[in-house]
């Protein structure tokens, strides 16, 4: 099945996407090389040798298509299927892609799927294959924001505030509390994130973009039943992070440098669960963040995770400070 390649490979996979270069930009910092994943990475304002090598699981390049990124991606979310809890993220400074990547675009003439809608084809359409075992699959969409969790799926608009619940046990929810829906197809997911969307937006006060500021977590539960009664239970996350930009502490004061420090501290949280995953800890510290408090099951044990790095490429400085991020992730 796809898991036996898979579990060869380790749970951890990270790409690294570099989208195109836009034409007001200054030149680009990335030197791209070959197809081993390695990234070369220099400082155009600096006149001596500034290069730097980064490695991950696959780089793709600027013109690299949404096809080509789902297909390397491909195997390790239909795992889910099997009962693997996946999560999938993208990090990256705002501007540098992941709504790109994970949601796809639409400018009037053509549409580009993104991951999570190709994702969500490919389950259906094993859902709708497989006669050895019948699939149920429900949805939740919830946002973190400034370390409270928020329905996205609620009816009156995501005020409520959930708590997030220890679900070591098999087939627990992580959130008992938040809406939970039950979805016969892509369409019903995608309707339902656009009622989430806008739930994020209508939650925000004085803030513009809210979504850049926030984490969005939206959670495919998969319970399938085969023949002679077995089950399994699994979730895909899909997870729509904020931006990794640091924010100048001297410039922002308030309710801005309130949220600057909460990103940074589920960002750096979750670095740390990845590293000490990554390293074979006795002690993963998933219980400082919200956000890492959520994903627990889909970041240890069985779980297979990929991240999406997204790095800015006329920024030098914030691409290093993301790349970093990632390099400790893919030392597995
Ligand atoms: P983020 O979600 O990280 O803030 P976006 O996904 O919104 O960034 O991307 C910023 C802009 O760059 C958008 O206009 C988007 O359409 C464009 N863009 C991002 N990645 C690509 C790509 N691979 N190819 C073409 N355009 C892209
Ligand atoms: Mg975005």
């Amino acid at each position: 099945l796809y898991n036996i390649l898979q579990e060869l490979r380790g749970n951890i996979r990270v790409f690294c996407r570099i989208r195109p270069i836009f034409k007001f930009e200054a030149k680009s910092c990335i030197e791209y090389i070959g197809n081993d994943g390695s990234l070369m990475v220099f400082d155009p304002c600096k006149s001596q040798n500034t290069r730097k090598i980064f490695q991950f699981n696959k780089v793709f390049g600027p013109a690299t298509t949404q096809g080509e990124v789902y297909k390397e991606t491909q195997s390790l979310i239909r795992s889910v299927m099997d009962g693997y809890n996946v999560c999938i993220f993208a990090y990256g400074q705002t501007g540098a892609g992941k709504t790109y990547t994970m949601c796809g675009s639409s400018n009037g003439s053509c549409e580009e799927l993104g991951i999570n809608h190709m994702a969500l084809n490919d389950l259906f359409q094993i859902s709708s294959i497989r006669e050895d075992i019948k699939y149920d699959i429900h949805v939740q969409m919830v946002e973190i924001y400034n370390e409270q969790v928020r329905d996205l799926l609620a009816e009156d608009g995501a005020n409520t505030k959930l708590e997030i619940m220890n679900c070591s046990g098999n087939g627990g929810l992580s959130i008992p509390n938040a809406s939970i829906r039950g979805v016969q197809s892509t369409a019903d997911v995608l309707n339902l994130m656009i009622l989430g969307e806008k739930n994020r937006a209508f939650s925000s006060t004085a803030m513009n973009h809210r979504s850049s500021r926030s984490h969005s977590v939206l959670t495919i539960h998969v319970h399938g039943k085969d023949i002679s009664g077995n089950t399994i239970r699994s979730c895909l996350h899909l997870v729509d992070l904020a931006g990794s930009e640091r924010v100048d502490k001297s410039e922002v004061t308030g309710d801005q440098l309130k949220e600057a420090q909460h990103i940074n501290k589920s960002l750096s949280c979750l670095g740390d669960v990845i590293t000490a995953l990554a390293q074979k800890n006795s002690h993963i510290p998933y219980r400082n963040s919200k956000l890492t408090q959520l994903l627990q099951n889909s970041l240890g044990g069985n779980a297979k995770m990929l991240m999406f790095i997204h790095p800015e490429s006329d920024s030098h400085g914030e691409t290093i400070s993301t790349l970093k991020f990632a390099q400790r992730a893919s030392t597995v």
